[in-house]
């Protein structure tokens, strides 16, 4: 049976069509979504939307290869960080190639991973894989790994579940099998408002909120000489109170006080256990001397984000099948969070291996080098070839 073959583009063509999307985070991404269903839809690969619940989003999810199977995903994000602030010498939404290098928002982080794997989809298309070759999409990544999650929901039920992943975050192509998990949690302490001249009638929220970032402080300082793990820049857990504010005027005991604390956990860290001890710590050593004073004093601890540290296995076989592909013999760990964590977490085993350096992420003329693109290339087609054999 013969099929039309859809329009050929070389991964530059497809990078500049994706960046020509403002996929910001605060946006929505159905533009670029449909660009990429027509595409896969002109090579006859039917893909799936998992659509965000206001139906402004949505992650998308094809299958190349046999049904029934459980292969490798692609997994990458589909969404950039905003220019707000930052200073172009041209157009981040137009794709500009210079010396090698190619400028736009999202050119490493991450469509120029998108754009490779969708390079090679008439020669994944082209071959009998024995293995299938998923394309898992995502959507608001940049603001916590969100929008992957719905999908990772529906793999093994509405989607097929993959053996292993492979996140395409700019790793320079180097093969990145752990990483530190950010988890934010945002406190919130209620006390009783009195005058100041009369204290002894309410009780200070503020007092009590800076109780328990004395109590942050020392877990800190625990975090530091715990699980040393050097191939973590710094090689620790790292915990930070990063906001707060509380009262009301200079003459009023303050009834409530706000702060939100980050922590960036190594794998192994459990964030269960920090919370357990300031709730612990609260129980113990603030609610009941505020409740003596105030019955409807409160202290609120709410985990407000948390993208879960990845670290894989020693055995893992897409680590080594990673290695392989790139022909490398060594690992490394780093300090931002990716997917992968939750991937893994939803047993699908993972690692990171992308295109693109992580230091122009984010930045004003954000850029990837040609031959970035080129060794992703190189790196999929290889994959191909092993998930044909
Ligand atoms: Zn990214």
């Amino acid at each position: 049976m013969t099929k039309t073959q859809g329009p050929s583009y070389s991964a530059i063509e497809l990078l500049a069509h994706l960046v020509s999307f403002d996929t910001t985070s605060s946006k929505n991404n159905l533009g670029l979504i449909g660009f990429v269903e027509d595409y896969l839809r002109e090579h006859d690969v039917a893909s799936r939307r998992i659509v965000s619940e206001d139906g402004q989003k949505s992650s998308l999810y094809a299958t190349i290869g046999p049904e029934g199977q459980s292969g490798v995903a692609l997994s990458g994000h589909t969404d950039v960080v905003p220019v707000d602030g930052q200073v172009w010498s041209s157009d981040p939404f137009t794709l500009r190639a210079a010396d090698g290098r190619l400028y736009g928002r999202g050119a490493a982080d991450m469509k120029g991973f998108i754009a490779a794997a969708l390079a090679a989809v008439p020669d994944f298309k082209a071959r009998k894989l024995s293995t299938p070759i998923h394309l898992a999409f995502s959507y608001d990544e940049e603001i916590g790994c969100i929008g992957v999650r719905p999908m990772i929901a529906e793999l093994g039920t509405h989607l097929p579940k993959p053996r292993m992943v492979i996140v395409g975050e700019p790793t320079s192509m180097q093969v990145v099998d752990a990483h530190k998990g950010p988890v934010r949690w945002q406190v919130d302490v209620k006390g009783r408002a009195a005058h100041s001249s009369m204290a002894h009638l309410g009780v200070n929220a503020v007092t009590y909120a800076t109780r328990l970032v004395g109590e942050l402080e020392r877990i800190e300082a625990e975090l530091k000489q715990r699980v040393i793990d050097v191939r973590f820049e710094p090689p620790y857990s790292t915990l930070q109170v990063t906001k707060i504010e509380g009262g009301t005027a200079t003459n009023i005991v303050p009834v409530s006080c706000r702060f939100v604390f980050d922590i960036r956990a190594l794998p192994g860290l459990s964030p269960d256990e920090i919370e357990s001890r300031l709730t612990r710590f609260a129980e113990v050593h603030c609610l009941p001397e505020m409740r003596s004073i105030a019955p409807e004093a409160d202290i609120e601890i709410a985990r407000v984000n948390a993208v879960p540290p990845f670290g894989a296995a020693r055995t893992s076989e897409v680590v080594a099948l990673a290695l392989k592909l790139t022909g490398q013999n060594e690992t490394f760990g780093v300090s931002y969070g990716t997917e992968a964590g939750l991937f893994q977490d939803a047993g699908a085993p993972s690692v990171v291996c992308g295109p693109g350096d992580i230091a122009q992420a984010h930045t004003a003329d954000e850029w990837i080098a040609e031959s970035q693109i080129t060794a992703c290339q190189g790196f999929l087609k290889r994959l191909g070839d092993w998930a044909a054999a």
